[in-house]
């Protein structure tokens, strides 16, 4: 909801309203030109006329979108997460390298050191794993998030790692600083929710056939339920195309970017699905303007326990990142006249 209020009344006047708006159990929330846009508590449904006959109100609209704490309406500066000292999002470019599967010390611990060299300021590893198959490698479970634990902390990195189910997000809380949420489960409403109730940032990866919209209202769940440290990840949806394993969709940062305040990173190892597409899909997607990069790395890449086809080698995340900085540096220079 949207209200626009008589433009001339003072400022004393707006936060009186606020304040009543807050009585009434609304968020409200001041935005330029006068105007208060106003969350609802959750699952609460209200009609325009309950706030016609409030002092200084104008008009009534509904926001357009569903989405309303994660609506560039709402919060119009980018969010910037904080964790552990370091700064996600709102130009602060951040990259996360490491393994699809955490599978031993050596090589988790061989990953955080490469992804720190490389560039990274954080390090992957999946513990509980969604295969599609019930045959392959489900992951090394609490184990690995040990490991994962203490290879990030031997090298200053911020860990992240996927929960699959309500049950695991309180334990993996425990070990890990950002909490993923993989394509599969993206509408898993009882681990959105139960996410919401963390402090932990939220890596929210988009549904292989999910709108943005979709992915929007997800990351509203988490948000709704109080936790509004969210990162939405572009990894790629499902096309008629069978080339690559996904198409990965960077449309989506722009859309996003114009959608939400909240910080965008694109995986180019699930959005292409192909060693060799990882590099230059990564540039696109510095130059389409995402915040951040997610990327898996191996040791022996083709002995990865899943994922290796994808998966790139230590030497060619660095020059990614070499890459990368080259072109943030071309899109940031004034003097370029085109
Ligand atoms: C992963 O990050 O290894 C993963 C399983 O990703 P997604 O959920 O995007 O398939
Ligand atoms: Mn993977």
């Amino acid at each position: 909801m949207i209200l626009d209020l008589d433009p001339n009344l003072s400022d004393r006047e707006v936060e009186a309203l606020s304040e009543r708006l807050k009585r009434m159990k609304f968020t409200p929330v001041r935005q330029a030109g006068n105007r208060i846009a106003l969350v609802q508590g959750v699952g609460k449904q209200v009609r325009k006329e309950a706030f016609l006959h409030l002092l200084g109100v104008k008009k009534v609209s509904n926001l357009e979108q569903k989405y309303k704490l994660a609506s560039r309406l709402f919060h119009p500066e980018p969010t910037v997460i904080e964790c552990r000292g370091r700064k996600l999002g709102g130009g602060h470019f951040f990259a996360i390298a490491g393994p699809c599967s955490i599978e031993s010390k050596e090589q988790i611990d061989a990953s955080a050191k490469a992804a720190r060299e490389g560039g990274a300021i954080a390090l992957r590893g999946g513990a509980f794993k969604p295969r599609t198959s019930p045959y392959e490698f489900q992951g090394m479970g609490e184990e690995g998030l040990k490991l994962l634990r203490d290879a990030g902390a031997a090298e200053g990195l911020l860990t992240v790692s996927e929960v699959m189910e309500p049950a695991q997000v309180e334990l993996a809380a425990r070990y890990v600083d950002i909490l993923q949420v993989g394509a599969r489960n993206m509408q898993n409403f009882s681990l959105l929710k139960e996410l919401g109730k963390v402090k932990n940032p939220i890596l929210l990866k988009r549904g292989f056939s999910a709108t943005y919209q979709d992915l929007l209202m997800a990351a509203e769940y988490i948000l709704a339920h109080g936790n509004p440290n969210v990162i939405l990840c572009e990894r790629g949806i499902r096309t008629f195309e069978t080339y690559t394993r996904n198409t990965l969709d960077l449309n989506a940062v722009c859309a996003l970017r114009e959608l939400t305040h909240l910080p965008i990173v694109v995986d180019p190892s699930h959005g292409t699905g192909l060693r060799s597409f990882v590099g230059p899909m990564s540039l696109a997607a510095i130059a389409a303007g995402t915040d951040g990069l997610i990327i898996e790395i191996h040791p022996q890449p083709d002995r990865s326990l899943s994922d290796a086809q994808q998966t790139i080698s230590f030497e060619a995340f660095a020059k990614i990142i070499r890459d990368a900085r080259l072109i943030r540096l071309a899109l940031d220079s004034k003097s370029v006249e085109l």
